[in-house]
């Protein structure tokens, strides 16, 4: 009995040896998991990793799943000042999962590197503040996870109320269209009362909305399935035609960012579509030029606040058999690191009062030649992304004279690598009077 104990077990950890797939960190590469396994990991993680994570819900789907957000950073529960933000968003649609699993790789791996030591998970962890939603359709999930094989190419994309969320955002390609305006949209009462007319924005765009508006986010990528490229703002073409190139002002820093992916990916940097007439550029196409998207969340998150996203397809397989994924892992590792490095590169520093040191929140970094701001935090800090080469930036804050431009050279993106340039303005003084103006004022002083 006791000689059948031991061949059982050991029969056991055989099968279990040559059918579970870890990593070198012994996270498990090639199992989906489900809302109650992905809610563990990520308290795991938290538990793990405690001073460098910390873990919230930013609001409920329709069937009342936690959206859960992961924050990896040294002192992860606060926005630090000069600190950058980062964010990736993952299952959007809930039947394209790869982004989810990747992505609660990413947590895993990125923890278990830091207490390993790791210099580069390290300098990540101290220079970026990463928010992580692994999941943000967690109801479509569910829906399509407990479909059989082959996989319903649609069933569990939409949402518990049948919505789209890549949809369901706020419409602000509609204004830019009509006003040519791409700045801080967000913020403008009657712009977003035009975006969202006639619109239910459903509680887990609501959610990720408030999350956008509030966080001063950087750079972001948004992680879907069914093809394989970066794609990158406008998704929205202006005239409802697909196949329309429409750039943003920073059409050549979106393709930068797109490149860093897609390049840092061998799949997807040689891939020109799933569908033959595609026809991706070194993995990357400009979105309005592929099929235009209204009511993205791509282009709402340029359009509404600083955060630059980019969209990634990360394969034609929507939802691939459990050992396809370490395949996706090895594929995507090194860009989902680099990409979070582009968050460090470009321009940073604050604004801040001449005479006082008091910083000036809410001021504008201005490029010259790109008609796109983005405004500074709280602590008068900024962060402005660009792709290499040589720019002319000014901030400019109500009430005060604006700087005057400073000529940068912005060098090839590697961690840590912004050039630093803060600014420092006096306030406006007001008109002197006229002395027509002083000898009325003292006649009336007189009567
Ligand atoms: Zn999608």
């Amino acid at each position: 009995m006791i000689y059948c104990n031991i061949a059982f077990v050991i029969i056991s950890i055989w099968v279990c040896a040559s059918v579970t797939a870890f990593s070198e960190d012994g996270i498990v590469l090639d199992k989906h998991h489900d809302y109650e396994e992905m809610t563990t990991i990520l308290h795991d993680v938290k538990r793990k990793c405690a001073d460098i994570t910390h873990l919230h819900s930013i609001g409920e789907s329709v069937q009342g799943k936690e959206l859960w957000v992961i924050i990896i950073s040294e002192n992860p529960t606060v926005h630090e000042k000069g600190k950058p933000e980062f964010k990736y968003v993952g299952n959007m649609h809930g039947n394209e999962v790869v982004g989810r699993e990747l992505l609660l790789n990413l947590v895993q791996y990125l923890c278990a590197e830091y207490l390993k030591g790791n210099s580069t998970v390290r300098e990540i962890t101290r220079s970026i503040r990463t928010h992580i939603l692994v999941s943000m359709n967690p109801d479509g999930y569910e829906a399509a996870y407990k479909l059989p094989y082959p996989k319903d190419y649609v069933i569990g994309r939409n949402n518990a109320n049948d919505v789209d969320l890549n949809r369901n955002f706020p419409d602000l390609g509609l204004v830019q269209c009509v006003t040519g305006d791409s700045n801080h949209l967000g913020f403008n009462r009657e712009y977003m009362r035009i975006a969202t007319e006639g619109l239910f924005l459903e509680p887990e765009t609501q959610s990720v909305l408030e999350w956008i508006m509030s966080t001063p986010f950087v750079v972001s990528a948004n992680l879907h399935g069914g093809d394989l490229v970066a794609n990158y703002p406008f998704d929205n073409s202006c005239h409802g035609n697909n196949r329309e190139y429409h750039g943003s002002p920073d059409d050549r820093t979106f393709q930068y960012l797109a490149l860093t992916y897609s390049q840092n990916n061998p799949a997807m940097d040689t891939f020109t579509g799933c569908d033959l007439a595609d026809g991706f550029d070194h993995g990357t196409t400009n979105g309005a030029e592929w099929y235009s998207v209204r009511g993205g969340m791509q282009d709402f998150n340029y359009l509404a606040s600083n955060c630059m996203e980019i969209t990634l397809e990360l394969g034609c397989v929507k939802f691939p058999a459990a050992h396809k994924l370490p395949y996706y892992w090895k594929m995507n590792k090194e860009s989902l690191l680099r990409y979070m490095e582009t968050t460090t590169c470009g321009v940073k520093g604050f604004v801040k009062d001449a005479d006082s040191g008091e910083p000036l929140p809410y001021s504008r970094i201005e490029v010259q030649g790109i008609d796109h701001y983005v405004v500074t935090a709280a602590d008068g800090d900024y962060w402005r992304v660009l792709a290499p080469g040589n720019y002319n930036i000014r901030a400019v804050s109500e009430g005060y004279k604006p700087a005057a431009y400073q000529a940068v050279l912005v060098p090839e993106c590697s961690l840590g690598s912004a050039m630093s340039i803060s600014f420092f303005l006096r306030k406006n003084v007001p008109q002197e009077s006229s002395l027509e103006e002083i000898l009325r004022s003292l006649e009336v002083a007189d009567e």
